[in-house]
Parts: C-alpha cells; structure tokens; sequence
C-alpha cells in the first residue's frame, strides 16, 4: 500500500492548503510533483496513473516534450501583451481551428466559462439587433454544465449549483436531455440561443442523439436562434474526430472550445459562423489575458501534435477498448448501472458514491474521477494505450468487486 501524503514535507503542504484555500474542492491529500506521459508522481516518488487529465486539459499527457520545447522558446520572447498589438499566434491559431470547424472566426478568453459569458453576449446582441428586444431567451438542457460565472452559472441546468445564488440572468428554461416535444415548447420567436453540450460531460456523460441535435438545428434555423455548441470538453479530438458534432453532422452556428485548448495554458475560444462576425463589433467585449501569445503558440503545437502523433486514431481505437472493458465490467457487477461513453470520454455510473472508491484508487495507484456522486468518469491524455487501460481495470476490477461485497454483508446484517 502506498503511504502518499505521509513526507512531512507534503504533510505542511496539505496544512497550508486547507489553512489558506478555500474550501471549495474536495481535495485528495497527496501532493503531486511532476507529471510524465500518463503518469503522475508525488514528492516520495509514486506513481499513478493519470485517468482524469486535469479533468480534460492535459490531453498530450504531462510534460510532453514539444510543449516543454514551445514554452520554454515562447515564454523566453513573448509571454503576454495587450490584446490591442498584433503578435504571430493569435491569427494562426484562429485560421487552424475555423479551418478544421467551419467555422470563421474566432474570440479568445482564458477559461470555459468566461467564453460561455461571450457566446450568451453574442446571441443576445444578435436577438435585440436583428431581431426585436425581447429575443433574449436561452433553452438549455437539464442536467447540463457551462461553467460557474453568473451568465455561464444561469444556463447550467442543475439547481444545485445555482440554489445558493439566485436570481441569475432572467429567460433561461430547461429541457430535458433527449425530449424533443419539450424542445419544442420551449424555443419561440424569443429565443436567442440553444445552447447545448453536443456530449454532456459533468452532469454524467450522456452524448446527445443525432435525432435531438438535428431537431435542436431545425428549430433554431425555424426560430432565427443561434444553435450553440458547448465543446468545451468534447472537442478537440476528445472524441476521436476534432469536434464531437462531427458525429451527427449538425453544425453549430457557435462553437465553444475551451480546457486542452491551451496545452494547459488558460485558453479558450468562441467560434462564430460567417453571419456573426461582426455581432460583437469594437469595444463590446473584452479579455486582458485572453488568446496571449504563450497561450496561442501551446494551442498550435497541440494541434500539431494531435496530427503528427495521429492521435484522434488513438482516442478511437483506446477509447472503444476502454468502453468495452468498462460495459463488461458493468455487465458483471452488482454495483454497477451502465458504461457510456464516446471517445475517450467514458464513464461507468455506480450504485454508490464513489469519493470512497476513488480514494482507495489513489492510495494503489490510480487516479479516477467521479461527477454527480457516483458516475466514474474518464477523461484520460489521448496518448493512452490499451496496457494503460489493462493497468487501470486491474485495480479497478478488484475494488469494484470488494465494494460489492461489502454491500452484500451490509445487507445481509440488516436482514438479521
Ligand atoms: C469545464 C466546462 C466548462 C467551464 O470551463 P471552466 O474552464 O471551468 O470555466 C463549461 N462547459 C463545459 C461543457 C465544461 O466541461
């Protein structure tokens, strides 16, 4: 067994931490290090097995050595600037990914949400501009996640993380995954945006049907709405094709991209379809920090080596391996519900909550994931290969089984 977090030194790291940061994260108590590939290693030299990716970001692994390489040299000649001067990797990057999307330009921010906060700017803009003032409201998905922002909070559609900071932005509705009749009733002549994750990922990892997103472009192209695309998690070759609409065929009229696009460096991006342009003309939005040079220059070596590394082939072939050794896991287990999944982002949803199991994962080895409580989700590096995938299940396989045990004698204690 392993004794992570026990070096004095990490222990007064672990001190500091719950003394000064707030108490926002459940954190596990061990200090890591450095990373290497798909591996992790804490202050006394363990190692684990990296199967969450800095829930999504580090898609190249840790340490890769091109993304050392572009940092050092960028971070040596220019690391930020105001985004009012012209610096090489803005541009490029943007042309790379309208290029791979479609898509024709582009807004750059640091993080997920504050570039959710962009596209609910854009469409409002667009409703009141083109259309009348009362185009203002957003459909949304039940269960879905955009982010922790006020605007990116108040399209989130789990009451749980809005309950304690009502009233967020006005004219947002909820329909649920999958309920095409409630679509419909939802989106009218008022409606701005749909704005959907083409594979939810936070509220448990359902991908949408091709049937519900082709319905969700029909009604927004009937209603003059923008249809919005949260790929944040699902894009950029998560899924095994550089954005996960790909699968269906819909397109968007906005794309969000956001956690690996920066090669870990905070980066996101707001992509619009030629009509939308010049919706947010000079002086209507704004990040100090967004699309910086450091940023921009990572963003076009991941890219690089997603195609060089031929990558999207290896998120395709290991993630159908990983879903196939997870529905049999599911298959056999009395504690398991269902494996799902699309790329290399699966999950395994469990009967029970999983922060024991995860806990316990660690202390062998293994780092997992789990969202609304008892979904096992997986969100590793796309350089994972089967033995990795081996690797995990053969200490996941034996935790599952002595957790279904113990739920069996505490049944059989309750029965006597
Ligand atoms: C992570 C995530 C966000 C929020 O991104 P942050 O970088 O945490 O602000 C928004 N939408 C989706 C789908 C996400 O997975």
């Amino acid at each position: 067994m392993r004794r992570f977090g026990q070096s004095a030194a990490a222990q007064a790291i672990l001190r500091r931490d719950s003394e000064y940061l707030l108490p926002v994260y459940a954190r596990f108590p061990v200090v890591m290090e450095r990373g290497e590939g798909v591996y992790l290693f804490d202050g006394s030299g363990n190692r684990y097995l990296d199967m969450m990716a800095g829930l999504g970001v580090n898609a190249l692994g840790h340490a890769h050595p091109r993304m050392v390489q572009a940092t050092a040299d960028q971070a040596a000649k220019l690391v930020h600037l105001s985004p009012q001067y012209c610096t090489p990797y803005a541009g490029e990057l943007a042309e790379r990914l309208c290029s791979l999307s479609g898509m024709a330009g582009a807004f750059y921010s640091t993080g997920g949400s504050e570039a959710v906060e962009g596209a609910l700017k854009l469409a409002r803009a667009f409703g009141k501009e083109n259309f009348h003032p009362g185009k203002m409201r957003v459909v949304s998905l039940l269960g879905s996640y955009h982010g922790r922002t006020y605007g990116s909070l108040s399209v989130t559609g789990q009451a749980k993380y809005r309950d304690d900071f009502e009233p967020g932005l006005p004219g947002v509705d909820f329909a649920p995954r999958e309920d095409i009749e409630a679509l419909r009733a939802m989106v009218s002549d008022d409606t701005c945006a749909i704005l959907l994750e083409t594979v939810l990922g936070e509220g448990g990892v359902y991908e949408l049907s091709r049937d519900f997103l082709q319905e969700a472009r029909r009604l927004a192209d009937k209603h003059h709405a923008l249809l919005i695309l949260d790929e944040i998690q699902c894009g950029l070759g998560r899924t095994g094709k550089w954005f996960a609409y790909e699968h269906s065929g819909v397109k968007p009229d906005v794309l969000i991209l956001g956690k690996p696009l920066g090669g870990g460096l905070p980066l996101s991006a707001l992509l619009v379809n030629a009509d939308l342009f010049h919706v947010l003309g000079l002086g209507k939005h704004g990040s100090t920090l967004g699309g910086s040079p450091l940023a921009c220059r990572l963003g076009l070596e991941f890219l690089d080596v997603v195609e060089d590394e031929r990558l999207l082939d290896r998120v395709t072939d290991t993630g159908l391996y990983l879903k196939q050794r997870l529905q049999a896991l599911a298959a056999s287990s009395d504690i398991a519900v269902e494996a799902r999944g699309v790329g290399l982002l699966q999950a395994l949803e469990l009967t029970l909550p999983g922060r024991p199991m995860a806990e316990e994962a660690l202390r062998q080895g293994l780092m997992l994931n789990f969202v609304q409580g008892s979904v096992m989700r997986f969100l590793p590096a796309f350089l994972l290969e089967r033995s990795h995938v081996n690797a995990a299940m053969g200490i996941l396989e034996p935790l599952m089984e002595r957790a279904a045990e113990t739920i069996q004698r505490e049944v059989l204690v309750a029965a006597r």
